[in-house]
This record gives structure tokens, C-alpha cells and sequence, in this order.
């Protein structure tokens, strides 16, 4: 087994002295599930279920879906697993859905939004997740939540499916913290979930009114832009104050001299792209706390990105 041979150094993501950070994959499809043991992740913090529609002719069967979570699980051989249900709408638009089309599909009928509006749909995703979630360690986590209306109705649909499949509780719940909206709703939020996970990408495209797929915006819509990092710095704090554990899976995560910020900024638990994981790990073993927390307080008190970036600059061990 390659795991008892791998070095403290593959294995233990702690910093200088000793504060651990659980590192998690985010994965797009059932046949990543390997990379979580090969790059010694803890398990899988952010499973995005998308392709299961986007590829499909048809809409998914329960069952199918329930297979794929099956294999998915057996694979993880007991590690964590958190499926988001489909995050649909905008320009992830199955074969399948035809809709009018949306003057801006970014602001348009979008993940919870989307699911919701698309009942059949969503139940028959619960229902296979309820399925699987007596048989390992798997969470619930939905996208693109607004506030407490929204994800009570995503959770009772939960509930129901739950009750079906015979589970005598709900599995762990958690709601993606991406929209401005729900930056402002976060206690009502905090008293219906399990856990939070902060979706960087959308909430920085979102805060920052700037497209994340557009190149020429990408100076001015980073994740490092203050008003961001006040955001997240809230909602660790909330959840802290909750305890209610929470992730920061958006690609940020997954950028070694963010990733360190982020751990400034209260962050235990970061899910990245697996092949990331190790210049992560890397890093923050060479980062002492008290330093990463110093440059969290300069950053937040910072003008611009560009400001924040500079202090990242001035942090590189070795610099
Ligand atoms: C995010 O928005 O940061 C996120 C993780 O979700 P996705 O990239 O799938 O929109
Ligand atoms: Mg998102």
C-alpha cells in the first residue's frame, strides 16, 4: 500500500507549528475518485455532479445515479464524501432541458434556483443520494443557495426522499455560500445546515460584478480583492461561532499563496483540483500560523488585490 510508505511530507498537511489543515478533492467525475488516495487527500470536499446530466441524452434514472454514487463511495474506502446536488442553468444547460433562452445565463436560472424549479428532476438526485448515504460517509450540499426559503424547500425535498429510502435522520447538510445574497443571511442559514463551504469562484464573480470567465477581468475579479477576503473572514467567523465546520472549495483554494491566506483568514479545510494538493501541502507545512494570521490582518486592511498580492509576494518562504 503506497500510503504506509509516502513521508510525513506527502501525508501531513500541518504548518510549521503543528495547527493541522485537512486538504479534500474537488472532482467532476466518478473516475477521479482514485486521485483522493493518490495524492493523500482526506476525502472528497466538493463532487460535482454536473456531467452526470450534461452528458446524458436523457434525464439521469435514480438508480443510475444511485450506481454512480455506489462506486463512488466504494472507492473512497471510508473517506468523506460530499456530492453537490446539480448546480444546472446558465451555460450548463443539459441536451435534454430546452428553455428559452436567457438574456444573461450567468444571472439567470441557476443551481438551487434551477433544481427547485425543476422538481422531478431534483427528487430523483435526492432520492439516489439518500440511497448511498446510509452506506458511508456522505453529506449534502447545495449551490447557489439565497437565504433560508430556498434551502429549507431544497431540504425538506431531502427529507422526503430520506424518509423513503428508510434513513431514520437527514445525512449532514450544507449550503455553498457563492452569492452575495447569502453573505447576508448567514445566521438563518446557519441554523438549517451542517456545514457551510465557500464557493470563491462565484462569490468573487458575483461581489465583484466581473465575469470569471473573462480573461481581461481577471486582474481587477480576484478572489484577493479585500472586500472578498472581508467576506470570507465573516463567514468563518459565523460559522465559528455556530460551530459549524466549514470548507473553501472554490479553485482559490487550490493556489498554494491563497490557500495560505485563506488559513490566516480561520480556513482548516480547503478542497482544490487534487492535482494542486502538494504544492498546497507544501507551502503551508513551511508557514507558521502567527505569520499567516499577521498577513490575513494587513490583507483585509488593504486597498486592492493588487495590494493584497503584493503582501502574498513578500510572504513566499524563500522571499
Ligand atoms: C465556486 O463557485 O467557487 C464553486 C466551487 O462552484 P463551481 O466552480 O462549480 O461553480
Ligand atoms: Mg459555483
Amino acid at each position: 500500500h503506497a500510503a504506509t510508505e509516502a513521508s510525513a511530507e506527502q501525508l501531513d498537511c500541518v504548518t510549521l507549528d503543528g495547527t493541522p489543515i485537512k486538504l479534500l478533492a474537488n472532482i467532476n467525475r466518478q473516475d477521479e475518485a482514485a486521485l483522493v488516495a493518490r495524492h493523500y487527500l482526506h476525502g472528497v470536499g466538493l463532487f460535482r455532479t454536473e456531467c452526470l446530466y450534461l452528458d446524458a441524452p436523457t434525464p439521469p434514472e435514480s438508480d443510475r445515479q444511485l450506481e454512480v454514487y455506489r462506486q463512488l463511495v466504494a472507492a473512497l474506502e471510508g473517506r468523506s464524501l460530499v456530492i453537490r446536488t446539480l448546480d444546472l442553468g446558465g451555460d450548463k444547460l443539459p441536451a435534454f432541458i430546452s428553455r428559452r433562452r436567457e438574456s444573461n445565463p450567468n444571472l439567470g436560472l441557476r443551481g438551487l434556483r434551477f433544481s427547485l424549479a425543476e422538481p422531478e428532476l431534483f427528487s430523483a438526485q435526492l432520492q439516489a443520494i439518500a440511497r448511498v448515504a446510509g452506506s458511508g460517509d456522505v453529506s449534502v450540499l447545495f449551490p447557489m443557495v439565497l437565504g433560508p426559503s430556498d434551502l429549507r424547500q431544497g431540504i425538506e425535498l431531502l427529507r422526503r426522499e430520506s424518509e423513503a429510502a428508510g434513513l431514520d435522520r437527514l445525512p449532514p447538510v450544507g449550503a455553498m455560500i457563492e452569492t452575495p445574497s447569502a453573505l447576508f443571511a448567514l445566521p438563518e442559514i446557519l441554523a438549517l445546515v451542517d456545514f457551510i463551504s465557500i464557493g470563491t469562484n462565484d462569490l468573487t464573480q458575483l461581489m465583484l460584478a466581473a465575469d470569471r470567465n473573462a480573461t481581461e477581468l481577471l486582474e481587477t475579479s480576484s478572489v484577493l480583492h479585500p472586500s472578498v477576503l472581508r467576506a470570507i473572514r465573516q463567514v468563518v467567523r459565523a460559522c465559528d461561532e455556530a460551530d459549524r465546520e466549514i470548507c473553501v472549495c472554490g479553485e482559490a483554494a487550490g493556489e498554494a499563496a491563497i490557500a495560505s491566506l485563506l488559513v490566516g483568514l480561520g480556513v482548516r479545510r480547503l478542497s482544490m483540483s487534487p492535482v494542486r494538493s502538494a504544492s498546497v501541502r507544501y507551502r503551508l507545512r513551511r508557514h507558521r500560523l502567527s505569520d499567516l494570521e499577521d498577513l490575513a490582518e494587513r490583507s483585509l486592511a488593504a486597498d486592492s488585490a493588487e495590494q493584497v498580492a503584493q503582501l502574498l509576494d513578500a510572504l513566499r518562504p524563500g522571499a
